[in-house]
């Protein structure tokens, strides 16, 4: 979703509604993911006493592998995000939290998709307690022991 920013730089009070969807499409490009349903993003972008806060939640499916014991799941995130954007740094803003918007259109697709993948767990376990497969016979200790393991 493109969001102009031109009222919300220039208007103090001035609100943005955003309600979309990221679709199969665009998400297809992902490298090393896969979605199952598209992302959901719901936020505003304010104006507040001059400063542009864009504030949203994405709520998605991802279909997943389990690092452990290679089961296939899907899963559901919901993650909430916050930044402020700026037509341009000084050199003391913190620039993580600062977004830099070149022209007064913005683009938000390639920032939902990075403040995603940034949160999601660097393991990905079917289950917080998987006991993965036995290192010696490939048996899924989840599914019971084998002879290597009690
Ligand atoms: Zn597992
Ligand atoms: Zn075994």
């Amino acid at each position: 979703m493109v969001i102009r920013l031109k009222q919300l730089y220039n208007i103090v009070g001035e609100k943005v509604s955003i309600d979309y969807t990221i679709d199969d499409d665009r998400l297809k490009e992902v490298k090393g993911f896969t979605f199952s349903d598209p992302i959901t993003v719901k936020g505003t972008v304010m104006n507040r006493a001059g400063i542009v806060s864009l504030k949203y939640s994405a709520g998605f499916t991802l279909h997943t592998c389990c690092d452990r014991c290679l089961i296939e799941f899907d899963r559901d995130y919901s993650f909430d995000f916050e930044h402020i954007l700026v037509r341009s740094l000084s050199n003391d803003d913190d620039s993580d939290e600062y977004i830099v918007t070149e022209t007064d259109e913005f683009d938000m697709d390639e920032l939902v998709l990075t403040d995603c993948l940034l949160s999601l767990p660097s393991k990905m376990l079917c289950r917080e307690d998987c006991k993965g497969l036995c290192p010696e016979c490939g048996a899924d200790l989840n599914q019971g022991g084998c002879d290597h393991n009690g």
